[in-house]
């Protein structure tokens, strides 16, 4: 029999985390848990290591770490705390994929560890590759290290690659579902609430990508996501709203067919597909009717009054530190947004304003990137 697949879950008890608890869980035969890590959630990450027996957990916030020991003492599981055992537990030996599915600029070290281990990435923390995407991919190539694509429309990307890796992409369309405010002027924006935010018409999100969602960051993310995963210049990556979300994302090739891929939104395929590619798992999973779906609609994004999605391209032309600038001008004012302190164009606002003041280095290195989330939190935080 084949060996199992040894994996290691960052982020466990988040929306992805949990998700893929659940397609671990399914197959007991293909893998095998190895580390699950939380950022503060020690309730959950204890019922998580107790059900599911991984070698190691990681609680990061230390106060926590005496009562994750304590809960878990009977259990045959070594416990860690701090953010620096986030990049050491990546590097066991029996660990074979590694999901970053921890939100934010957080993510960069502990991938940066993983790829060195010369571990496979499955990556769902699309920050990662925004701020540091080129050294990233280098790192990977350098350490033969494959990144498999989480996030779905980037997943679905992927899928339609599948057998085409020596043909040229044309372009690819990314898909938006618009998210909750699709079709608001920036009149109408003005006075939007967080709670309406954090109600996303098609999935079940973690607070910081549902505003992002929000927002039309998260696909200005997804762009700069995809350039690097694929290789892209920014002129090949197109947005195209499309609110049903059953159209994950579409590759054109450069004899100008179109493959796509399709299915009901459900993270839990592209995380399986993650961990199992090239192979396709059995699932139970609903499947789609179409007669559920006599309309599949296509719209163009609204770039005035969503102003994220420009800055974005605007920060893959430049290059250097600037979308790494742009990330954490967003992570500050989606924090803040989330905490009432501000409105919700604030975050647009925050984030052009950033990009304009913020120092821009044109090479990037792993020194450079720490500056520039430095400067960026700095300035995003004066202009709240
Ligand atoms: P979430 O907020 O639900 O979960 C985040 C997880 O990361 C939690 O386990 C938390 O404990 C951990 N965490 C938070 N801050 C941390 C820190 N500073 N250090 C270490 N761990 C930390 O988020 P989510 O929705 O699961 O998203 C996770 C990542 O996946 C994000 O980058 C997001 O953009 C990406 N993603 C999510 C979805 C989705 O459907 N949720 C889809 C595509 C991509
Ligand atoms: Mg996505």
């Amino acid at each position: 029999m084949q060996k199992k697949k040894g994996i290691a879950i960052l982020g466990s008890t988040g929306s992805i985390g949990t998700q893929a608890l659940q397609v671990v869980e399914a197959y007991p035969k293909y893998f095998d848990l190895q580390v699950l890590t939380a950022n503060r959630n020690a309730d959950l990450l204890i019922e998580q290591a107790i059900k599911h027996k991984p070698n190691t957990v990681v609680i990061v916030d230390e106060q926590k770490y005496k009562k994750v020991k304590d809960a878990l003492w009977d259990q045959d599981i070594h416990v860690y705390s701090g953010q620096e055992s986030l990049n050491q537990v990546v590097e066991a030996e029996e660990i074979d994929v590694v999901l970053t599915a921890m939100v934010g600029y957080a993510g960069l070290k502990p991938t940066l560890s993983a790829i060195r281990a010369k571990k496979n990435i499955a990556l769902a923390n699309k920050e990662t590759l925004v701020v540091a995407g080129e050294l990233i991919t280098k790192e990977a190539y350098a350490n033969g290290v494959n990144i498999y694509p989480v996030d779905s429309e980037h997943s679905a990307i992927f899928q339609c690659l599948a057998g085409e890796f020596q043909n040229k992409i044309e372009k690819i369309y990314l898909t938006a579902s618009g998210g909750p405010f699709l079709g608001y002027t920036r009149e109408q924006l003005k006075g939007v609430t967080k709670e309406q935010a954090l109600k996303h018409p098609n999935w079940s999100m973690g607070n910081k990508i549902t505003i992002d969602s929000a927002s039309l960051m998260n696909k200005g993310l997804e762009v700069i996501e995809a350039k690097w995963l694929f290789h892209l210049e920014p002129h090949q990556i197109d947005i195209i709203v499309h609110p049903q979300s059953i159209i994950h994302s579409i590759v054109q090739f450069e004899d100008g067919s179109m493959k796509s891929q399709m299915g009901l939104p459900d993270m839990k395929l592209p995380i399986q597909y993650a961990f199992t590619y090239p192979d396709r798992l059995k699932t139970s999973f609903p499947r789609f009717n179409f007669m559920d779906y006599p309309e599949l609609t296509f719209e163009k994004p609204d770039k005035t009054a969503f102003p994220n999605l420009q800055l974005a391209f605007n920060a893959l032309e430049r290059g250097g530190t600037a979308a790494c600038t742009l990330n954490a001008a967003n992570e500050i004012a989606v924090q803040a947004f989330l905490e009432d302190r501000i409105s919700f164009l604030d975050i647009s606002r925050i984030n052009s304003e950033t990009m304009d003041r913020a120092e821009f280095t044109s090479s990037l290195s792993i020194d450079a990137c720490v500056l520039a989330d430095k400067d960026a939190r700095e300035i995003a935080n004066t202009l709240i």
